[in-house]
């Protein structure tokens, strides 16, 4: 039987002091119910002494039932020279009703003397009577031993001291804390070891990773003994974060032999990733390890006439397992073989009208050329290959658009646009309106389309990217347009590219709308 270590995400908590993240209440609950369904045992709601939105998430998340996932409330000790009982913050956590409390205390004297500017006993009293308080009151208690290692660097005796006092009050865990994320692999193992020493209780890690090191930090802890690691989904949180429970479960599960997660969770990883990215809204990172939309993309056509004798061969480990997939991307780099994998991936002949690998190869490497780029544009390709191919015939032909703008003073611009198609022998012409040119004509293009493919409407334009590709003389120099876009089943992009922005868009929308019907003709 391996050895068992808990997941305890403080996304909700730690998570949201992260640039650019922010949740709202009931942005938390999606998030919590996610969690509970991935089987986190721990999820950290929030600091109810702290603002009104976490007050409310503890008040919306009593009428919830989880499978297994416990919330937790996170606050501070007593404030000093105040009983427990007369002191806010805890109130604030027993007022949660959660049976699971976070107290954090200080474990570096600076911090102590410095910031809170207490007496050292003070601050030991202060530890030792909330935690005892809390226990009383009937909860379970993590002691959140704050800035631990860096108090044990400047005074390893008064560090020692204050997670002493953490036990002697009754604390179920000591969550030993890289709160500034400066301390190395080697200190945290050797710090972890003489902590145990003074310790009967079980030890968590709480790692933040301002030198990149949250993860090394956080595994060599449990190495050294810890049980509990304490981490956020795709590690946001402040400054640089903290440590990603999404690699922390991939390397303890798959590389180091523990087990966090039931092992049929492990293939909800990447969704588990994705859905909070989209619930934060922080575009998801595609360099992620184990998740990441490029975690097993392969580009040169070394490697990936190599994958396709045998994936190991430039793979760490079967993407499956995380629920991720492999990709093979077709751009200038590629040879045949990407051609050939991406073809058979999308359930593509090739050979139709004489087009074999290599004649679509100098096909695309023409476009790219002149700016397309299609490695972040596979729906663009997947039109590419099928249309040369004789797989796939236009749905519908443009006859002609019309796109205007108009702004007076004082007032805001508003754009209209006209568009006129054909399907088959029927011609449709319409008019909308629009946030902006392109919506406008995206508007007008899709109520044209609608009386013929009304399963048009399942799909929403989710990113419109552009970008100047030969800057040399300005306003003429070349754009790229991209747009990604999702119905219910899958996220696509397509590319247009042209001197004409509008030009450009109309391609990549064009692409996008045909790609989504090219689905349907294929179901
Ligand atoms: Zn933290």
């Amino acid at each position: 039987m391996s050895k068992q270590i808990t997941m305890y995400d403080t996304t909700l908590r730690d998570g949201t002091q992260g640039d650019q993240v922010n949740l709202s209440a009931e942005d938390k609950i999606r998030i919590a119910r996610k969690l509970d369904e991935y089987g986190i045992p721990y999820i950290e709601g929030g600091w109810p002494g702290s603002n009104p939105k976490d007050e409310r998430f503890f008040e919306l998340v009593r009428k919830e039932t989880f499978r297994s996932a416990r919330i937790t409330a996170f606050g501070s000790t007593r404030r000093s020279n105040v009983r427990p009982e007369k002191d806010k913050n805890l109130a604030a956590l027993l007022k949660t009703e959660v049976e699971t409390v976070a107290v954090f205390g200080k474990s570096w004297d600076l911090h102590a003397s410095q910031i809170l500017e207490v007496t050292l006993d003070e601050n030991l009293a202060m530890i030792e009577q909330s935690v005892a308080y809390l226990k009383e009151e009937g909860r379970k208690v993590f002691y959140d031993a704050e800035h631990f290692f860096d108090g044990y660097k400047h005074n390893p005796e008064y560090a020692l001291k204050t997670i002493e006092a953490a036990v002697n009050g009754g604390a179920d865990i000591i969550v030993l804390c890289d709160t500034n994320g400066g301390t190395m692999p080697y200190a945290i193992s050797t710090i972890l070891k003489e902590a145990f020493l003074h310790l009967n209780v079980p030890v968590g890690i709480h790692a933040h990773n301002d030198c990149g090191l949250a993860l090394a930090n956080s595994l060599m802890a449990v190495m050294a003994g810890a049980t509990m690691v304490q981490g956020t989904i795709n590690g946001y949180g402040e400054r640089c974060g903290n440590v990603d429970l999404i690699s922390v479960m991939g390397n303890l599960q798959l590389k180091m032999g523990y087990q966090c997660t039931p092992p049929e969770r492990l293939s909800q990883l990447t969704e588990l990733s994705r859905f909070v990215s989209e619930v934060a809204n922080v575009p998801p990172l595609n360099q992620r390890p184990f998740v990441g939309k490029s975690a097993f993309a392969h580009k040169g056509g070394v490697h990936v006439s190599a994958i396709v004798k045998n994936p190991a061969a430039y793979e760490h480990m079967d993407p499956e397992q995380v629920g991720n997939r492999r990709r093979v991307l077709v751009s200038d780099l590629s040879g045949k073989s990407n051609i050939e994998y991406k073809s058979r991936e999308m359930g593509i002949r090739l050979g139709g009208k004489g087009f074999d690998s290599q004649k679509i190869v100098d096909e695309i490497k023409k476009l790219e050329d002149k700016g397309y780029q299609f490695d972040a544009a596979e729906g663009s390709l997947e039109l590419l290959i099928k249309k040369a191919t004789g797989q796939f015939e236009e749905p519908f032909v443009l006859e002609s658009f019309r796109v205007s703008i108009e702004k007076d003073r004082g007032g805001e611009t508003s754009s209209h646009a006209t568009i006129k198609i054909k399907v088959g022998n029927d011609e449709e012409i319409t008019a909308a309106e629009g946030d902006g040119p392109v919506n406008a004509l995206d508007n007008a293009l899709r109520k044209a389309l609608t009386k013929f493919f009304p399963h048009i409407n399942e799909m929403a334009l989710v990113d419109f990217k552009v970008r100047v590709i030969d800057g040399s003389d300005a306003t003429a120099a070349k754009v790229r347009v991209q747009i990604e876009s999702r119905d219910a089943r899958e996220i696509w992009s397509t590319i247009g590219v042209s001197k004409d922005i509008i030009e450009a868009s109309w391609q990549a929308l064009a692409d996008s709308v045909q790609y989504k019907l090219s689905k349907e003709v294929d179901d």
